[in-house]
């Protein structure tokens, strides 16, 4: 499967699309290395970027060292100014302590530039063999609320409470985003996934703005799927699923879990689409702090995420160049990351890619 481009915002209902990238050579993206495994699979992709001559500027950003009181977190308001001004960019995975510290960095950022939708493209790799060779699927997130909205205190000692936001605004931001990506992309089917059984107000909130929206596709086919089913059909016949829009931390797990279908959390890219035409391509993967540091990631989820980009500014070319290297690579079989039962490091596995460009 050829990984589709983020498609830009519908500019009816959204904000206006992005900035015209056709006169200006070369581009200047944002690259945030990130932490863990970030900084090595960064450089493979400035590595396989220079290879192929890509004309593209980075501008790199970092994490800072301490709060920046503009963005209440390690983020700089300056990296956050650098991706609203280039409006295109990569970023590197970001370390979040689990249960307490400071506010998560991927969060932060997904509010400040609202980044309100997450498209995860899951496709089997040619040449990789897994349990299934025929999966082609693409999980659209809802990017800034549900639980993920950081409303969480403890009412009493012992019992803490946790609110999930989801509202209309979002909601139909989101599906009309993914409505808009499958008609661009000829899929053929959207479907939401919920648990309106149980969560009514909420995500009954969400699917009746995804039925507000499908009414305005009747070329794209609708169905509602509740999450605990979808897990199991997934994992039986991931061929049954096309287009897959739902809320926040629904599309967090079950992306992982299609990521698990081709072949792990290497693999697996994504793009961050933002209010004025921002988009942010990123792995789906995070850190990795067990392989940090040990030349041993596998830097295809993070590179396909740079295609991603890629077609995003329409350098279709240089995008099937480099996916093609990739695939290659892989299929190929001499040089493979751990992950892939392989034995090469990342810097052998990147100079392969560069050779096969
Ligand atoms: P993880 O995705 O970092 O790792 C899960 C497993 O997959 C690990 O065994 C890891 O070694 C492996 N893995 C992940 N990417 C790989 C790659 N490119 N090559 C080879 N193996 C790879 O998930 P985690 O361990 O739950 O989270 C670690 C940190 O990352 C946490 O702080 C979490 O908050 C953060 N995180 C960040 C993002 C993001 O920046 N978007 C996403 C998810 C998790």
């Amino acid at each position: 499967c050829i990984l589709a481009s983020p498609a830009k915002s519908p500019s009816s209902s959204l904000p206006a699309p992005g900035r015209d990238f056709s006169s200006q050579t070369p581009i200047t993206a944002t690259l945030f290395p990130g932490d863990g495994i970030g900084p090595e699979i960064a450089e493979s992709v400035k590595q396989v970027f220079k290879a192929a001559e890509i004309p593209i500027k980075w501008e790199e950003h970092y994490i800072g060292t301490e709060i920046d009181p503009r963005t209440q977190s390690f983020l700089t308001w300056e990296s956050l100014e650098s991706v609203r001004c280039n409006k295109v960019g990569l970023k590197g995975p970001m370390a979040t302590p689990i249960g307490k510290g400071h506010r998560s960095l991927n969060l932060t950022m997904r509010k400040e530039l609202n980044l309100y939708a997450n498209v995860r493209p899951c496709c089997s790799l040619p040449g990789y063999k897994t349990r299934y060779d025929n999966v082609n699927l693409v999980t659209i997130r809802e990017n800034t609320e549900g639980e993920y909205s950081g409303l969480e205190h403890q009412v009493v000692r012992g019992v803490v409470e946790s609110l999930k936001i989801i509202t209309r605004s979002a909601s139909l931001r989101v599906a009309e985003y993914a409505f808009h990506y499958a008609k661009a992309n000829d899929r053929e089917r959207v479907s939401a996934i919920h648990k309106a059984n149980i969560m009514q107000k909420t995500d009954g909130l969400f699917l009746e703005c995804c039925r507000e929206v499908a009414e305005k596709y009747p070329e794209i086919k609708y169905e509602e799927v509740i999450i605990d089913n979808c897990c199991m059909m997934l994992v039986k016949n991931p061929t049954l699923f096309d287009v897959l829009v739902m809320p926040n931390l629904y599309g967090d797990i079950i992306s992982d879990l299609c990521a698990g279908l081709i072949g792990g959390l290497g693999l697996t890219p994504s793009c961050n689409i933002g209010e004025g035409g921002i988009a942010l391509a990123e792995a789906v993967h995070g850190s990795a702090p067990d392989i940090a540091g040990k030349n041993m990631a596998n830097p295809t989820a993070l590179l396909l995420s740079s295609v991603m980009m890629l077609r995003h500014l329409n350098l279709n070319e240089k995008a099937n160049q480099i996916q093609n290297a990739i695939i290659g690579t892989i299929a190929d079989g001499k040089y493979r990351t751990a992950d892939l039962s392989g034995s090469s490091s990342t810097t052998e596995f990147t100079n392969a890619i560069c050779d096969n460009l």
